[in-house]
C-alpha cells in the first residue's frame, strides 16, 4: 500500500487546533484568567423554537411505527427541497428541485465536490479565504493558483487574463474578510468562466448577513447556469453549527464534455452519502416557515449588533478594518506593524481576547486579524472595554 503522499504538502494541523493549544498552554498557565473568544466563526445563540419544534415532532414520529422513517432520499426529501428552492425564487432565482441537493453541510460538499473533476484541473483561489478550499486541493494533488485579495482592491479581487483556472472559487461574502461581490461583479466572473470553459465554486455561506445589494446567490447574476456550483449551510444562517445541515445546488446547464455533473453529483452522492438525518432535515425546513424566519432574523439582528460593537472599538481604537456590514466578521490591520501571531499572541497575553491571525488564511492575511460577531453580547462588550483600554492611543 502506498498512502497518499499529496498529505505531505498540507499544513499537519488545522489553523483552529494552533490556536486552541495556545490558549489552553495559556491557560493552564493562568488558570485565574477569563478568557474571551473571538476566534472560531462558531454561532452562539440556540437553535430557533420553530426548529427545536419541528424537531421535536420529528423525533415524535421516529417512535411511531406509522410515520417511521428508514434511510431517506440521499439527495434529501422533498419538503426540504421544495423550501430551499422557495427560498431562491423569493431571491427571482428559479431553481429545480433536482438541482439541490441538501448534505450535512458545506465544508463536507467543499471537499467532496472536488469528485467530479479531474486532478489534472487547474485551481484558482482567493488569498486570504477559508482555508479548505487550498487543503482539499493539496490533498488531492491540484495545481493551485493564488489571485490577491488586498486592501487596495477592497478584498475583491476581479478576473486576470495572466490568471486562468478550471476550477475557480469564490467566497462571497468572504470568509475571513467580509467583502461581497456585487451583481455587476459576479457577472465579470461568469462571464470570464464561460469564455474559459471554468466552473465557480461559489460558497454562499454568509449570504444571510448581506444587509446591501450585494449579491446572495451566484445565481441571481445572468449566465452563472453554465458555469456555477453554489455551496451553502444553515450553519451560520440558522446556528446549524452542531445540528449539520447544509445544501448545493447544481444547476442542469453544466455540462462538459457531454458529462452533466449535476448527474455525476447524484450519482456521486447516491453511492457514498445516505443522506441528512430525516430530524435535523425537518428542522432545517422549519427555517423557512414563518415563525422560523423571524426568530432567525432576529439572532441575524443580534449578532449584526456585535458587528456594530466591534467596529465602532475599531473606529475608537483608530484602527483599520472591513467587514462587519455584510458579514459577521470584522477582519482589521494589526496595530503597529505586529503580525498576525504577534497580534493574537499580545491580545492574549494582555487582556485575553482571542481572534484569528490573519496569516491562517493565506499569505495575504499576514497583518491582519479576524474578530467574529457570533459571541454573545456580553463577551463582545466585554472584549471591546478590553480591547480599548489596550489599544485606543
Ligand atoms: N464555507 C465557509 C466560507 C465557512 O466559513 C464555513 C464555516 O465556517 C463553511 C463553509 C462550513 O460550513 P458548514 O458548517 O456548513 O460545514
Amino acid at each position: 500500500m502506498k498512502p497518499n503522499y499529496n498529505y505531505k504538502n498540507v499544513a499537519e494541523t488545522y489553523l483552529f487546533s494552533n490556536i486552541a493549544k495556545k490558549v489552553n498552554a495559556y491557560l493552564a498557565e493562568n488558570p485565574e484568567k477569563s478568557v474571551l473568544r473571538l476566534g472560531i466563526g462558531d454561532v452562539t445563540l440556540p437553535l430557533a423554537p420553530a426548529v427545536i419544534e419541528a424537531m421535536h415532532e420529528a423525533v415524535d414520529e421516529m417512535g411511531k411505527k406509522e410515520t417511521f422513517k428508514g434511510y431517506g432520499p440521499e439527495q434529501g426529501y422533498a419538503f426540504l427541497r421544495e423550501s430551499i428552492q422557495a427560498y431562491y425564487a423569493r431571491r427571482g432565482v428559479t431553481l429545480s428541485t433536482d438541482e439541490i441537493f441538501v448534505s450535512d453541510g458545506a465544508k463536507s460538499d467543499c471537499g467532496n465536490i472536488l469528485d467530479l473533476f479531474g486532478t489534472e484541473n487547474s485551481v484558482l483561489v482567493p488569498d486570504p479565504v477559508y482555508p479548505v478550499y487550498v487543503d482539499t486541493n493539496v490533498m488531492a494533488g491540484r495545481k493551485i493558483s493564488y489571485m490577491q485579495a488586498t486592501k487596495e482592491n477592497g478584498f475583491l479581487p476581479m478576473p486576470d487574463e495572466a490568471l486562468k483556472a478550471d476550477i475557480i472559487y469564490l467566497c462571497s461574502p468572504n470568509n475571513p474578510t467580509g467583502a461581497a461581490y456585487s451583481k455587476a461583479q459576479l457577472k465579470e466572473w461568469v462571464d470570464f468562466a464561460i469564455a474559459n470553459n471554468a466552473v465557480i465554486l461559489y460558497d454562499a455561506a454568509y449570504e444571510c448577513f448581506v444587509t446591501d445589494d450585494a449579491a446572495r446567490s451566484i445565481f441571481e447574476v445572468e449566465g452563472a447556469r453554465k458555469c456555477a456550483i453554489e455551496l451553502c449551510s444553515f450553519s451560520k444562517t440558522a446556528g446549524f453549527t452542531g445540528t449539520r445541515c447544509g445544501y448545493t445546488v447544481v444547476p442542469e446547464e453544466l455540462v462538459f464534455d457531454g458529462m452533466s455533473l449535476r448527474k455525476m453529483w447524484l450519482r456521486r452522492q447516491t453511492t457514498k452519502f445516505n443522506g441528512v438525518s430525516y430530524i435535523v432535515q425537518k428542522g432545517a425546513a422549519a427555517v423557512f416557515t414563518e415563525a422560523g424566519e423571524k426568530q432567525i432574523q432576529d439572532n441575524l439582528a443580534y449578532y449584526r449588533e456585535n458587528a456594530k460593537l466591534i467596529a465602532a472599538c475599531m473606529d475608537e481604537c483608530g484602527i483599520a478594518y472591513t467587514g462587519g456590514k455584510n458579514s459577521p466578521y470584522i477582519w482589521l490591520q494589526c496595530p503597529s506593524g505586529m503580525t498576525s501571531w504577534e497580534f493574537f499572541d499580545y491580545l492574549l497575553k494582555e487582556i485575553q481576547v482571542v481572534g484569528t491571525p490573519g496569516s491562517g488564511f493565506g499569505r495575504n492575511g499576514e497583518g491582519f486579524f479576524r474578530l467574529t460577531a457570533f459571541g454573545s453580547r456580553e463577551t463582545t462588550i466585554e472584549a471591546c472595554k478590553r480591547m480599548k483600554a489596550l489599544l485606543k492611543k
